[in-house]
């Protein structure tokens, strides 16, 4: 049984799926029922692969909570083939019906949250208001892609000459790969995969490699839901899975969130393929920066900062890399930024209280620690935390720049790099950010109305937060996703999205 806290426990800025912290007992309920789905977990694809099954480890303290059995090219191939045959009558399914079957994965979800909770924190290092704010989103993309379904896939009638019946129609492409990241590996991985198979597309969906196992009970979970096994195929493995799944000739179309550097390779490997042509849809990276001026309030800076920053230790593309603040605020703004962020607890994020969590394994750990300790040998390095010495920990660290224009590559944990920027300027220092190429996320602290509105009109992202802090976009209300190197678009969780996912035809019938 985990120790509850003597003080009432705050989240940053939870999202906590009406659990009221402050509820000892219903806090404590809720606590129990994640330890009560506590367990061993395993991933596989259904056909026999020859690979041998793994552990996979928890970031937290490297235990093996589970195991994966990867595909091998015959397993992909095969995911494929069983996803095309089942695609006529997945596609040919009323939208009503499959997006039932979505609300009710959304109640199953919500109704079976311990299990997932309980995974978010073993396999991916989250903390319970992480957890529960990805569980509550899962639900929501369910239902957000539920509804968008009945207005985007009925057939229109159109306007035309007298004499003509005009008719759009929306249905399914074919086979949808779904290739998801480890930091969100179940809002993410759902979202990808639900956006598909509302629109009548098949899925094989190919989590990250390190969190299969939340992905094959999600997989698991849409199958009790009524999607029919074959029309959503579970295909773990790392990129050569990825890469065999979108050379497979059925693939109909790619849905990708990672890295900028993957997305092009997906993008150069369709572009390559025989035969018909397929989108791509990928959401990257971001260097995202917020520029505070010096009317913004230190306090409100430093609470948004800390959160955007540093919760779910950096691991969100949506996250602060670069805080750029008004020269004549900077001495204090650092100052208080450097002693509240003394106040974050780093460490086993089962443990109530835990703000910083794990990353995600040694091999991120150890790009960051190198980075870190570059910084720190070059005499830039303004804070570092101190974190557990065993498991894959990274403490907070803020790093200075002399210029905007040296951050030009997304440093994906904890890590906060802080430069400065003198009246006059503020025009340039946006330029000088979109000159980077990302376009994800962008904050801005300011009480001057005019600025609020020029950022608004011109800030270089997809999304924009005004004094408050830059992540968690809520979907529905906060559709998420960027241009340039950030992505293709069209923004998750927004009305747009689906329609990237179907194929449209017009008929035209002369009566
Ligand atoms: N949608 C998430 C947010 O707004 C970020 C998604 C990601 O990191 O890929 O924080």
């Amino acid at each position: 049984r985990l120790p509850l806290p003597a003080e009432i426990y705050e989240p940053l800025r939870g999202n906590s799926m009406g659990v009221e912290f402050g509820d000892r007992a219903a806090l404590a309920a809720l606590l129990a029922e994640i330890e009560a789905a506590r367990g061993r977990s395993e991933a596989r694809p259904e056909s026999s692969a020859a690979k041998p099954s793994r552990p996979v480890v928890s970031p937290i303290d490297g235990a093996a909570i589970g195991e994966v059995i990867e595909c091998d090219d015959v397993a992909a191939r095969d995911a494929m083939a069983s996803a095309a045959r089942a695609f006529a009558g997945w596609n040919a399914t009323p939208v009503e019906t499959r997006a039932r079957i979505l609300e009710r994965a959304a109640d199953l979800l919500e109704a079976r949250r311990g299990v997932f909770l309980a995974l978010l924190q073993s396999e991916a290092g989250k903390t319970l208001d992480d957890a529960l704010a990805e569980v509550r989103e899962a639900a929501d993309m369910c239902r957000y892609y539920a509804n968008q379904a009945r207005l985007v896939c009925r057939e229109a009638r159109l306007p035309g000459p007298t004499g003509e019946d005009n008719r759009l129609r929306y249905e399914g492409r074919g086979v949808f790969v779904c290739i998801s990241p480890w930091n969100f590996p179940l809002a993410i991985f759902l979202g990808q995969v639900v956006a598909a198979l509302v629109t009548g597309n098949a899925a094989v969906a190919k989590p990250a490699e390190q969190t299969p196992l939340i992905a094959a009970r999600a997989v698991a979970l849409l199958h009790e839901a009524g999607v029919p096994r074959a029309a959503l195929r579970l295909a773990p493995g790392a990129g050569d899975v990825g890469a065999a799944l979108v050379d497979d000739p059925h693939t109909a179309g790619v849905v990708f969130t990672g890295s900028v550097e993957v997305a092009q390779q997906i993008n150069r490997a369709l572009a390559a393929r025989e035969g018909a042509l397929a989108p791509l849809i990928a959401e990257t990276g971001g260097v995202n920066a917020m520029i505070v001026d010096s009317t913004a309030l230190i306090e409100q800076v430093v609470d948004d900062v800390l959160a955007s920053a540093f919760r779910s230790a950096g691991q969100r593309c949506s996250a602060l890399r670069l805080l750029c603040l008004q020269h004549d605020i900077a001495p204090a703004a650092i100052e208080t930024l450097i002693g509240a962020a003394k106040e974050l607890r780093i460490g086993d994020p089962r443990m109530l209280g835990v703000h910083v969590g794990p990353v995600i394994d040694a091999a991120a750990k150890e790009k960051l620690d190198r980075y870190v300790a570059r910084a720190r040998a070059e005499g830039r390095l303004l804070y570092a935390g101190e974190a557990p010495s065993a498991g894959t920990f990274v403490a907070p660290a803020i790093i200075r720049l002399d210029r905007a224009a040296d951050l030009r590559e997304e440093v994906f944990g904890p890590v906060l790099h802080i430069t400065t920027w003198r009246a006059g300027a503020f025009e340039a220092l946006v330029e000088e950010i979109q000159a980077g190429g990302y376009g994800l996320t962008f904050g801005l602290e300011t009480r001057i109305g005019e600025r609020i509105e020029e950022a608004a009109r011109r800030a270089p992202a997809g999304n924009i937060y005004v004094n408050r802090n830059m992540i968690g976009a809520i979907v529905g209300s906060q559709p998420f996703g960027g241009f340039g190197l950030s992505g293709t678009g069209p923004k998750a969780g927004g009305p747009d999205y689906l329609r990237r996912f179907v194929r449209e035809t017009t008929v035209t019938i002369n009566t």
